[in-house]
This record gives C-alpha cells, sequence and structure tokens, in this order.
C-alpha cells in the first residue's frame, strides 16, 4: 500500500490552481537541491486508518485547546495541501500551499525518562516484537496504556510548540492544523516516526529488551507474559538455573 511515491514525490493532480502551481514549482526547487519530497496524501475520506496514525489524530481531538482549531487543517490534509512533511527527533518541518506556500515547524517535547520507564515498565513483557509493535498487533491494555492522556506516547498540547509562516499562527492556523493531522497520515506508513519524534527507542517495549522490566511489571498489560516454564518449553533451556541475571540466550532467541 502505497499512498506516496517516495521516487516521484509528489503529483499535481489539479493543476489549475496557482496556489498548486506555485507549490509544484517550490518542490521542483527542492528536488533540483536534492531534497527528498514527501508529501501527505490522503486515500480515502478516513486520515489515518492504522493504530497508530488513529491514536496520533485521536490524542490530539480529545484536548479542547484544540478543538476548534483543528477541523481546519482536516480539509487542508485531505486535499493534498500538505506538499513535504518530514519527521526527525522531536521536530516535524513541512511545506503547506495555502494562498501561498508555508512552513510550518512543530516541535514535539521527548519524553520524560521516568515517564517512559512506567510505560515501559507497564507494557512489559506484553510486546514480543518490533514488527508485531509497529503492526499495532497487541492487546487492548497496551493500547489503552500508549494512548493514555499525558502518561502515554502521545503528546499533549503543552508539549506540542508550532509556528507557521503565515499571518496568524499563533492560535494554530489551518496549515498547523493540517500538519497535525499530517503527522498522523504519516504514522500509517512510518509508525516507528513516533518514537523518533519523542525521543524514545521503541526496543524497551519489546519483551526480550527491558532489562529485569518483567520484574517491575505491574501486570495490567502484560497478559502475554511467558513465565519462567513456558520460556523453558519453547527455547528448550532451564531458565530457573539462571535467575540472576537475563540470560542471553534468552534474549536472543525471543528476538
Ligand atoms: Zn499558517
Amino acid at each position: 500500500m502505497s499512498r506516496y511515491d517516495y521516487d516521484y514525490g509528489w503529483k499535481p493532480y489539479v493543476p489549475v490552481a496557482e496556489r498548486r502551481r506555485q507549490a509544484a514549482r517550490k518542490i521542483a526547487r527542492l528536488a533540483k537541491k536534492g531534497q527528498t519530497v514527501s508529501p501527505v496524501v490522503i486515500d480515502g475520506r478516513k486520515i489515518a486508518k492504522t493504530f497508530w496514525g488513529k491514536s496520533w489524530c485521536d490524542n490530539l481531538e480529545r484536548y479542547s485547546d484544540y478543538a476548534n482549531r483543528l477541523p481546519r487543517g482536516r480539509t487542508y490534509v485531505r486535499n493534498g495541501s500538505v506538499v513535504d512533511l518530514q519527521l526527525s527527533p522531536g521536530t516535524v518541518t513541512a511545506l503547506v500551499s495555502g494562498s501561498s506556500l508555508y512552513r510550518v515547524e512543530v516541535k514535539v517535547a521527548a519524553v520524560s525518562k521516568p515517564h517512559w520507564n512506567a510505560v515501559c515498565a507497564d507494557c512489559a513483557g506484553a510486546i514480543d516484537s518490533v514488527i508485531e509493535l509497529l503492526q499495532g498487533r497487541f492487546s487492548q491494555a497496551v493500547m489503552t496504556r500508549l494512548c493514555q492522556e499525558k502518561t502515554g506516547l502521545f503528546p499533549q498540547p503543552a508539549e506540542i510548540e508550532f509556528k507557521c509562516t503565515c499571518p496568524d499562527w499563533a492560535s494554530m492556523c489551518k496549515h498547523v492544523a493540517a500538519v497535525l493531522y499530517g503527522i498522523g497520515a504519516r504514522l500509517d506508513e512510518r509508525p516507528e516516526l513516533v518514537f523518533a519524534l519523542r525521543n524514545v527507542d521503541q526496543q524497551d517495549l519489546i519483551a526480550s529488551a527491558g532489562k529485569g522490566m518483567a520484574k517491575k511489571r505491574k501486570g495490567a498489560a502484560a497478559a502475554k507474559v511467558l513465565d519462567n516454564s513456558d520460556l523453558s518449553d519453547i527455547f528448550g533451556i532451564d531458565i530457573a538455573e539462571s535467575p540472576a541475571k537475563p540470560s542471553p540466550r534468552r534474549r536472543k532467541g525471543a528476538k
């Protein structure tokens, strides 16, 4: 499933509008300079379809600070106005085609260490692999934990800063709103970017990675955790013999 084309970039499908021509020219200039342009292309009515994309969008929509502002961004992101969106640790930069071409920057605060440790401890043992994690294949309890307001993985308004080169960005212009939704759409394609954006390592959530994390688990989200007898059955090794340190064989085998 490819909703935008990494090789050819954004295809201006409505070349009649001047703003689109302008955007296309800008993209061509960027491409000439060797920059890879990543437009947000929405296929169908839903902006996001996967656990990651939807959770990002749902998270934004639950905050009353944003309630009046976000809807203006939906049309914008759906009609292809976000002509470039780049995600890097802590920062999203985007170009949005409006009456002019605007540059939007969104900064998202890193998850603090204690906050992340708490998330990992609550999910310890419940997610078996990065693939399962990125595909959103985990228990309802893990989903609920990751999506918790304020204490989950998704940022609250106080952790999001934004600016735009248009005149009225301060109270969230439609360009910023479109970019916030665009991030959700991008997470459908590249869910791992949410971890980069928040400066945490997704490996910390994997069952085999948390050094002793399982001991701290609170149980709620750890429905899938294997006990030692299960591990013995699966890997044919005697876990009980080495309780003091995490077995390298076990970590390797569980990957
Ligand atoms: Zn703006």
